[in-house]
Order: C-alpha cells, then structure tokens, then sequence
C-alpha cells in the first residue's frame, strides 16, 4: 500500500484533505482513485500508520476517510542521534539515506578538525536543505514511522555540548580501538535500554584527533570498537546501526 507523510493535525472528524505534492503524487504519477487505501504517517509526531481511503478529489485537494490506526512497532527502540564528522564529496548523501534506512533518529553533521569540506554561508543551508530531503525521500521508502532531522551544521564543541544535554549514553567509535580485544563495545551496547538516546561520534575521513577524544571523554564518552578492521567512514554509522537491530529486533 502506498505510504505518504502528510500534517494529521488538520484531520477533522476522521477525514483529511491532503494537497500540494502529496497531492499530485497520489493523482498525477499514482492515478490512485476514489475507493483506493492509502497508508499516512504524521509529519507532526503522530507516528501511528493511519489507514484511509480515498473519498473523491478536487483541482487541489485529495478528501480522504481514516478507516483504521495502527501503532506504529518500525522503530528502534532507542534513539540514535549521529554526530557525523563532515566527509569529502556527496558521501553524506549516502550516509544520510542509509542511516535512516537503518533506524537512525537525527543526524547531525560535524565540523570536525580533519573534516576537509568547509562549507560556508548559504552553502551550509542548502547542503542541510538536501540532507533533509535524502532523509525524508528514505523514511518513506523504508516505512519509517517518523522523518528523521537533519540538524544544522555544528562545530565539535557544539556537538558535544548538544550530546551532554541529549543522550543517556555516548558513544565514540573509535578506530584506534579497533583491534583491542575486550574493549567493551558489546557492554555498552548491551547497556542501551528501550526508551534512551545514544548520541554516537563518528569521525570524518581522517579520523579523530587525540584532541578531539580528550574532550568527548572529559564529558563521560565512552570510545568503543566498531570490530577489527578499518571502515570508511560512510560504513561507520551503518555499522553501529546494524548492531542495534541485531541487539533489539533479531530474535
Ligand atoms: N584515521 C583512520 C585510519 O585510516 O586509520 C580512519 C578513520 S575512519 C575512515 C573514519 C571513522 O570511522 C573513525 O574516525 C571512526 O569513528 C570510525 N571507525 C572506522 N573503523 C572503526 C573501527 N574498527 N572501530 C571503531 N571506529 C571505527
């Protein structure tokens, strides 16, 4: 069934009007008719999927009547926030689609010291702008129940401000650990529980500098290990974000 994201706070007595792209997609390029189901997930939250069926459509508007709810069971369990240290090229379009394929709740790009790519003025703005809608074009392929953000571009030291005052727990992997055995990662890991946050650090082509680790540990960051090889760091975050769905939806 197709799935869309639409403003459920404008449903009024179990119908909704749905408009503007939405609209042309369900009309132009779907040609979905009256009688049709279709499936809406709220862009206000509301991350239940509701059930509709298409009533009748005007030059504008598509009238819709809910027909059933159902609580969504799509998402992680915990929240991930990304702190992805900025990469060369487009290869945060690739890491933004594939984290939230995989679950990721928001994503926050990083000026970090060894990021090559200085983005500056309205360059920041439209590159946030393109993330935003990489992400939301995923949410729906994967049927996510919500569109994860794509915050505005932080410095190190706001990140980590922005993660102190967030995350239950923060995790930095930490490529100097790969190798060490009995670090601790599955611990950590383990120690994640439903309904908590985890901010996690990955850094950009270069890595971390020692500097940059000395200040995510000053504020209770626990570096882990991502396994024993080195990963790009567009595989890093997929990485850390299969572990949590072996962890919480792998029986
Ligand atoms: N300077 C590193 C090197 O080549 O040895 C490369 C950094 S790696 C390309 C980018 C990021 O991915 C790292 O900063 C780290 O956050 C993460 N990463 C990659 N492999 C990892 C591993 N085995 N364990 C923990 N973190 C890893």
């Amino acid at each position: 069934m197709t799935q869309i994201f639409a403003d459920l706070s404008s449903m009024q007595d179990g119908m909704l009007a749905i408009g503007g792209e939405d609209y042309n997609h369900i009309k132009n390029v779907l040609r979905m008719h009256a009688g049709e189901k279709i499936s809406v997930r709220g862009t206000d939250g509301n991350s239940g999927e509701h059930i509709f069926e298409i009533v009748s459509f005007s030059d504008s508007l598509v009238q819709c009547r809910l027909l059933s709810v159902k609580e969504s069971d799509v998402e992680l369990p915990v929240r991930v926030i990304l702190f992805q240290g900025l990469p060369k090229g487009d290869k945060m379009d690739l890491i933004v689609q594939k984290t939230v394929e995989m679950g990721v709740s928001e994503i926050v790009p990083v000026e970090m010291h060894r990021s090559i790519v200085k983005l500056t003025g309205d360059k920041r703005r439209k590159r946030v702008m393109r993330w935003q809608s990489i992400a939301e074009a995923a949410a729906k392929q994967s049927r996510r129940a919500v569109i994860p953000q794509v915050n505005v571009i932080l410095t190190y030291k706001e990140a980590l401000q922005y993660a102190a005052s967030a995350a239950d727990l923060i995790l930095v992997p930490y490529e100097a650990m790969a190798d060490e055995a009995g670090n601790g990662t599955r611990a950590l890991l383990e120690s994640l529980k439903p309904g908590q946050t985890a901010a996690v650090f990955v850094g950009p082509e270069g890595g971390f500098e020692e500097s940059e680790i000395g200040a995510a540990l000053e504020i209770g960051a626990k570096t882990v290990s991502l396994g024993k090889r080195i990963l790009r760091t567009e595989t890093a975050a997929l990485a850390f974000l299969a572990f949590l769905i072996y962890q919480f939806e792998l029986d």
